[in-house]
């Protein structure tokens, strides 16, 4: 067994680089604490798992420069089995996301963290966090943890969360002959639990379906069988993959993201939208909160001032993800209803509807 070496007393240690870790980072030090950021990776942000879309009010929160954006994104067109689409305003950006999770880790460093990469986290107690660098293991304490580590989560192991119900996607980019500025978005009774989106970027599209965990098996089938059909609607007339990519995403939040002195943030704490599954939003808003208030924490003294992460999470994203999970509930438990009106189903699930929005007004915000 390799010898444990000890290196530095940091305030805090963000463990994940994402866009989570980096805001985190980035919210402490401008608090005047002192921040590590760990990252197992060896290239931040690569590979890339994302089908990068995303509102462009993210643009309040993340300060990426205009080189992260391939392009701007209009409208959303739903497709529904039956034929019939439908068109909603949806301003947003399609992102570089390496280059996003990079200058957000710059803005970080720049700002006075530390980030050491190739640096895995594989034990968290009240000794002290442990990571593995090459063959090297290395002990580091701090007052606060921050756990970004994405969805399949070390931290959250480390708390005793179990793991957290996902979504599985596969994407290809292909090459995109005629740009166009709507997302398009598809939705077929065998894509259960979840839909495929054509989201163009400039001159390839990410072209991808999401589906519940125990369909993984047959999503390349299904993609292959989708970008078929672009290709006979002349969406892409010639099909040429340029890139393959793909993972889980969170449809279910943890109700607990705190654990004495340890943060869950980001997709960790599941806290991306249960129907959608966008999490880069709510994981820049969550890390922004996580850092700020654990640098206050620290200067206070007072690790109980920590509690307030759960309450600003809440009041920020708390009522969208909590409707979102009861959608998803329903969604799921209605999906393969013989005889069920499919349509209805997704026009009252689907966030490009206004039936999805009508009883909002009875969620307890709380839950
Ligand atoms: C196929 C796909 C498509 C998606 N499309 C979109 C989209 O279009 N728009 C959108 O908003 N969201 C999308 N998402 C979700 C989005 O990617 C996540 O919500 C977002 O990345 C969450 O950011 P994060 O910082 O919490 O976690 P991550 O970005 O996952 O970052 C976690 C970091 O932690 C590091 N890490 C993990 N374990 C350890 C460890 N033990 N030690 C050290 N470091 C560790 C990882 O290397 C990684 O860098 C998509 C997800 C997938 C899989």
């Amino acid at each position: 067994m390799p010898k444990v070496s000890k290196i530095g007393f940091y305030d805090i240690v963000v463990i994940g680089a994402g866009p989570a870790g980096s805001s985190a980072a980035q919210a402490a030090v401008q608090r005047g604490a002192n921040v590590l950021m760990i990252d197992r990776r060896q290239r931040i942000g690569l590979p890339v798992q994302c089908a990068e879309f995303v509102p462009q009010w993210i643009s309040r929160y993340a300060p990426f420069s205009p080189r992260c954006v391939l392009q701007t994104i209009e409208t959303m067109i739903t497709h529904l089995p039956d034929g019939t689409s439908y068109e909603m305003k949806s301003p947003g950006y399609m992102l570089d996301r390496s280059l996003l999770d990079k200058e957000l880790v710059a803005l970080a460093v720049l700002s006075g963290a530390k980030i050491s990469i190739e640096t895995k986290a594989v034990d968290l107690s009240t000794e002290g966090l442990v990571v593995e660098q090459g063959s090297k293991k290395v002990k580091i304490q701090a007052k606060v943890f921050i756990g970004a580590d994405g969805v399949h989560s070390f931290t959250a192991r480390c708390v005793g969360h179990p793991s957290l119900k996902t979504i599985v996607a596969l994407q290809y980019e292909v090459v995109l002959p005629k740009p166009q500025n709507h997302v398009d978005v598809f939705f077929h009774k065998d894509y259960e639990g979840g839909y495929a989106w054509f989201f163009p970027k400039g001159k390839t599209a990410n072209v991808g379906i999401g589906v519940i965990p125990s369909k993984t098996s047959v999503l390349p089938n299904l993609l292959s069988d989708f970008l078929n059909f672009l290709r006979e609607s002349k969406k892409v007339p010639r099909v040429e993959i340029v890139s393959k990519t793909g993972g889980s995403i969170p449809c279910a939040p943890y109700q607990k993201t705190l654990f004495k002195n340890t943060l869950l943030v980001g997709d960790a704490a599941g806290q991306a939208h249960p129907i959608t599954g966008a999490g880069i939003l709510n994981a820049v808003m969550a890390g922004e909160i996580a850092g700020r208030i654990s640098a206050e924490a620290i200067e206070k003294g007072d690790l109980q001032y920590l509690e307030n992460y759960e309450i600003e999470c809440q009041e920020a994203f708390g009522r969208s993800l909590s409707y979102g999970s009861l959608k998803r509930e329903f969604l799921e438990e209605n999906w393969s209803k013989v005889g069920s009106d499919f349509e209805g189903l997704i026009r009252k699930t689907w966030v490009g509807f206004k039936e999805y929005y009508q009883d909002r007004g009875e969620v307890n915000t709380q839950g």
